[in-house]
């Protein structure tokens, strides 16, 4: 069990077997406007001088906090984006929940929040949560329940800090019911593919910011900065106009390369700049073990003559790409839309049309096919959730 040390003392951990549990009241009505969330949710409070407090599950209710909370005055919060699947077994499944789980505390950390517990501990608080909200999954492809863990500074923010790290925090977990409708409705594989709009007015991250970090302050500028009749921004970076990421989403870029191979060129995480998303690293590992022949596991379809490369890709390239016909797609991919086709890029007053390609679909349902364990990748990827 994780345990840390502040002034010389130990902090308490996290500690599922101590969780109290308090059932909706039998008058319990579901505010107007609120029916698909979550009825309950998950509370962990935590202060510098005694660590982790009783992790609570309960109604779903409104927080309060101090006027000046960190929070509330400087966006001292992080967050994860997940999603619970039920398969066509009735069992209910997390995606790599402890790639989520080290990326929250990866967060953390950059605005002093505490960052320290044990990730078998929090998934068991995770399983009794989603036993109570996984009822109202269907089993049908694109059914979900979102979930989102929250951090956050609930202590002063105010004033200059005799050190970086909060006073005090809650984590909490609340749920969403997703069914089917998709996040992004013109993202369904038969469509021609989103269109984005390449911003080069607002830039959302630059070497030694916060890009590559889930904090809410990332966030909470995007739609203002998303135009009419676009999916979403299409990000970018630096003078050349090198892309970074497209809304909540890593991109990958499908080109000919001059040996023939097929590259899948997504950027790098190496400036600081792109969140390592789960969905990224799966598909590179997958593509990769492809790609080596050595995996008895094929993505069916997808030739093994591929690499992957991870570097910085401009607009100008994709231009290039597409005037000499060697870029060949262009997806982006997340816990939100999967994987999901890049159909159109509107940059610098011109509309760019980026060919299909059916092994974007392929992807896709690699993963959902994993996520909603019809597909064995034989790592493990897909959490079965104890009853
Ligand atoms: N980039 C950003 C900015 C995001 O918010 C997300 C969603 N978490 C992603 C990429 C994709 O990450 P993941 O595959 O872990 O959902």
């Amino acid at each position: 069990m994780t345990t840390s040390k502040t002034n010389g003392h130990t902090l308490a951990p996290i500690k599922a077997s101590s969780l109290y549990f308090t059932p909706l009241p039998p008058t319990h009505v579901v505010p107007p406007g609120k029916e698909s969330h979550g009825r309950y949710m998950l509370t962990i409070p935590w202060n510098r001088v005694s660590g982790w407090g009783q992790p609570k599950i309960g109604p779903r209710q409104d927080l309060s906090f101090d006027p000046l909370a960190g929070v509330l005055q400087y966006a001292v919060t992080c967050f994860e984006g997940m999603k619970c699947y039920k398969t066509d077994q009735g069992d209910v499944r997390l995606f790599r929940p402890n790639k989520n789980f080290d990326r929250l505390k990866r967060s953390a950390a950059r605005l002093g929040l505490p960052c320290e517990w044990d990730n078998d501990e929090l998934l068991e608080l995770f399983a009794k949560l989603m036993a109570l909200e996984t009822p109202l999954v269907p089993d049908t492809d694109g059914s979900n329940l979102y979930i989102r863990p929250t951090l956050l500074e609930t202590s002063e923010g105010f004033g200059i800090k005799e050190d970086a790290f909060a006073g005090e925090a809650l984590l909490y977990v609340v749920t969403t019911l997703n069914l089917g409708k998709g996040l992004y409705p013109s993202s369904e594989p038969e469509n021609k593919g989103i269109k984005l709009d390449a911003c080069k007015e607002f830039i959302r991250a630059w070497p030694g910011g916060t890009g590559s970090y889930k904090l809410g302050a990332n966030y909470g500028t995007v739609n203002i900065s998303k135009k009419p009749g676009y999916a979403m921004s299409l990000w970018l970076h630096g003078r050349e106009d090198f892309i970074s990421e497209a809304g909540a989403m890593n991109v990958f870029i499908v080109k000919e390369a001059a040996d023939g191979y097929l590259e899948f060129t997504t950027m790098s995480l190496n400036n600081g700049i792109v969140l390592p998303g789960v969905t990224r690293e799966s598909i590179i590992e997958l593509l990769e073990e492809h790609a080596s022949g050595k995996k008895d596991f094929p993505i069916d379809g997808i030739p093994r003559k591929i690499r992957v490369v991870e570097r910085d890709i401009s607009m100008p390239e994709i231009i290039a790409g597409l005037e000499d016909g060697s870029l060949k797609g262009m997806f982006g991919c997340g816990t939100g839309v999967v994987v999901v086709q890049i159909g159109e890029i509107q940059y610098q007053s011109k509309t760019y049309h980026i060919p299909s390609n059916p092994i974007i679909k392929i992807l896709r349902d690699t993963i959902t096919g994993i996520q909603r364990g019809k597909i064995d990748e034989g790592k493990s990827w897909s959490y079965k959730v104890p009853e």
